[in-house]
């Protein structure tokens, strides 16, 4: 099992000091400096990279200055080695700021624009992981381009846990759920590394799986599903297996989402509970009504759903939502009200969202969308989104039409400067641009003999 712990303060005795980034796509990065290079002017005034490799060079220079946050450092311990891992904000050279596309300072500037607008002092997230373990990475090549299990199933490697698990093993139980033990061990892990966990089970898929985060405050939850997302794959990877976050990684069986459950607090109390429908607060269903109205128009989907993989898991049938909708208990809902909770516990979960989204990106953005609900007073009631299950107000279902609706609805995006928007759409048409012009197996099926 790894050793990965986190520590509060620097220790005297280490041989690396690991710095990490987190690029456009919310992927960490590292450099790792040798202790003899390593001086206080590390700590003090950061170390210069080469932002090339980040997602975000051009937009400035690829010069770019990492500089370590203390109270995010971690020992690692491999053998004799002792190595501290630091997670690190940017400061661009050129005006010597904190670069301002940066993910980590948006969700800063997110919790500072939350206080500064006297509504709240924290969003506090519950995150739920969902994922596939694979033995092999195998794919199907389609003449140009490879696919990932996008076809069929066929392409899972031997010794998985089909068929001894099938398409409804949610909760399975052993001797059938194989990686019992490996969420066991990841679990273990996290809890080192300080992140906090509430469960872990397998999920309704083959070879799915899910570990659920506890609450955390905003900062805390982006910066903890991003370590946790390199934790998970470096613990499997132990067991000589592969992790997917992605979302629809089999063609028709369950995808992964990224759930979030939510809510606004004042002064360590929370904001959402109240007289109002499913025992909501007012503020609460302002809220529900802004990201619901932001996701439809598809600028939300664009931080929450940003691949287009993410289209092939908002599809009916798998719990997944299509449509901007809100309701107790059912999972077809974009935004869940969970039943199970008793009435000072009641919160929102938005099941929208997955995990190839940037999580600094996706959760700001939802909870400024939350926040325009509650400028603008929205009721989600009269603006048609109470459902039982499905609506008629169906998301924009591909990438790029959301990002069409983000170049025009973006100015709820208090905190993203112009230059990370217009980086962000360059970057996801091109991504959109490139699969939607790709042949894919199915089609050679369908059209090869006509
Ligand atoms: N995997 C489903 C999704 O794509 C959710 C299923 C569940 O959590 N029970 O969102
Ligand atoms: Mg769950
Ligand atoms: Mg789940
Ligand atoms: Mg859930």
């Amino acid at each position: 099992m790894i050793e990965f712990y986190k520590i509060d303060k620097l220790l005297e005795d280490y041989d690396f000091l690991d710095i990490m980034v987190v690029d456009i796509h919310g992927k960490m990065k590292h450099v790792t400096l040798p202790k003899s290079y390593v001086s206080e002017k590390t700590f003090k005034e950061g170390i210069g990279f080469d932002a090339s490799n980040f997602g975000f060079a051009k937009v400035t220079d690829s010069d770019m200055v990492a500089i370590p946050d203390l109270l995010k450092m971690y020992l690692e311990i491999i053998e004799d080695r002792k190595i501290i891992h630091v997670l690190s904000d940017v400061i661009n050279p050129l005006t010597g700021e904190f670069f301002n596309q940066y993910p980590r300072s948006i969700t800063k500037e997110t919790l500072k624009y939350i206080k500064k607008s006297n509504v709240a002092d924290d969003a506090k997230m519950l995150v739920e992981l969902e994922f596939h373990v694979f033995e092999k990475v195998s794919y199907k090549t389609a003449f140009t381009e490879s696919y990932y299990f996008v076809e069929n199933a066929e392409g899972l490697g031997e010794g998985h846990d089909y068929p001894r698990a099938n398409a409804s093993s949610y909760h399975l139980n052993e001797p059938y759920d194989i990686h019992f033990e490996l969420r066991n061990n990841i679990v273990k892990v996290l809890e080192n590394a300080g992140i906090p966990v509430k469960y872990h089970h397998h999920e309704v898929g083959i070879a799915q799986h899910e570990i659920e985060l506890n609450f955390m405050s905003l900062v805390d939850a982006a910066d903890n599903v991003t370590l946790a997302k390199y934790l998970i794959r470096r613990v499997a990877s132990e067991y000589g297996l592969y992790v997917t976050f992605m979302p629809k990684p089999i063609f028709n069986m369950p995808g992964n989402g990224m759930h979030v459950h939510q809510y606004l607090e004042k002064e360590g109390k929370s904001l959402f509970v109240g007289n109002e429908i499913y025992n909501l607060s007012k503020l609460a269903l302002n809220y529900t009504a802004g990201i619901l109205k932001h996701s439809l128009s598809g600028a939300l989907l664009a931080w929450s759903n940003p691949s287009t993989n993410s289209y092939k898991r908002l599809v009916p049938g798998f719990e997944a939502p299509i449509s901007a909708s809100f309701s107790k208990g059912s999972r077809s809902a974009a935004i869940r009200i969970p039943g199970y909770l008793s009435k000072a516990d009641t919160r929102i979960e938005f099941r929208t969202g997955d995990a190839t989204a940037n999580v600094y990106f996706f959760l700001s953005a939802m909870i400024l969308a939350g926040l325009s609900g509650i400028e603008n007073n929205y009721d989600p009631i009269e603006m048609g989104f109470h459902s039982k299950g499905e609506n008629n107000k169906e998301f924009p279902l591909n990438l790029k039409d959301v990002i069409i609706g983000l170049k025009e609805d973006n100015k709820y995006l208090k905190t993203f400067p112009e230059s990370l928007i217009n980086k962000w759409v360059d970057t996801k048409l091109k991504e959109a641009n490139i699969i939607y012009s790709i042949p894919v197996p199915k089609e050679f099926e369908l059209y090869f003999e006509l």
